[in-house]
């Protein structure tokens, strides 16, 4: 078994490889560690191999790590789908939230964050791949959505996210990141600075095509149950 720490600094390489590849700036790109179904030792081992942002996506699994590691400096994102009755608690205990896939969840987020926290970070959830079984919206409602979610007081509307159908090859990894993009760019807003695509197994198309936060967690923390 390959310690926390090894992989990390090899995945850490993979992004910096894959940014020098396509001739991007080094760190334009970050590492968010997904540590759902994992343990708080997990994510301990690779906070003290100096990882800060940890991804989740089941809230009470992360509420009960987030009391258990209260004394690390762990920047906590939420990764996961999103029901109406857990945006309270989500609005509470995360500084990002990735997977906001409908304007109420939005709404919800923004009245329920404490005034004494700075505006919740936010993309927005697109659905790239066109299955009717994968939640996000559609990218032909991304204007009018970033419209509404930008007046929203209390998040900071940061850009999109995806989840695009798995396929194994490179240049058609690169095809759904590419369009949606492409379709950020067109809307030129200068606050839509965050792009969170790709995970473990597409990740060098992923920061090809302009990802800014790449989600991993196999490759760091192993295979899930
Ligand atoms: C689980 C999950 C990941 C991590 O996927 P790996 O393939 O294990 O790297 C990334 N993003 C989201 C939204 C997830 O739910």
């Amino acid at each position: 078994m390959t310690s926390i720490a090894i992989k990390l600094d090899k995945i850490n390489a993979d992004i910096r490889r894959a940014e020098f590849d396509v001739q991007r700036p080094a760190f334009s790109v970050q590492l968010l560690a997904v540590s759902k179904n994992k343990p708080a030792e997990d994510i301990i081992k690779a906070y003290h191999a100096g990882q800060r942002a940890f991804g989740e996506s089941y809230l009470q699994e992360a509420l009960l790590k987030q009391r258990e590691l209260s004394c690390y400096q762990i920047c906590w994102h939420f990764i996961g789908p999103i029901q109406s009755n857990k945006t309270r608690q989500i609005a509470e205990h995360f500084s990002w939230v990735h997977s906001i896939d409908r304007l109420k969840i939005a709404k919800r987020l923004s009245e329920q964050r404490p005034e004494k926290l700075p505006p919740l970070n936010i993309c927005l959830q697109v659905n790239i791949s066109n299955e009717s079984s994968k939640s996000g919206f559609q990218l032909d409602e991304l204007a009018d959505s970033v419209e509404q979610v930008s007046k929203l007081a209390n998040l900071k509307l940061r850009g999109v996210m995806a989840i695009p159908q798995p396929v194994a090859e490179y240049e058609q990894q690169r095809k759904p990141y590419h369009l949606l993009y492409q379709a950020v760019k067109a809307l030129n807003r200068a606050e839509l600075d965050t792009f969170s695509f790709g995970m473990t197994t597409d990740l060098r198309a992923a920061i090809a095509e302009g990802s800014t936060i790449v989600r991993v967690g196999t490759a760091l923390f192993g295979a899930r149950n």
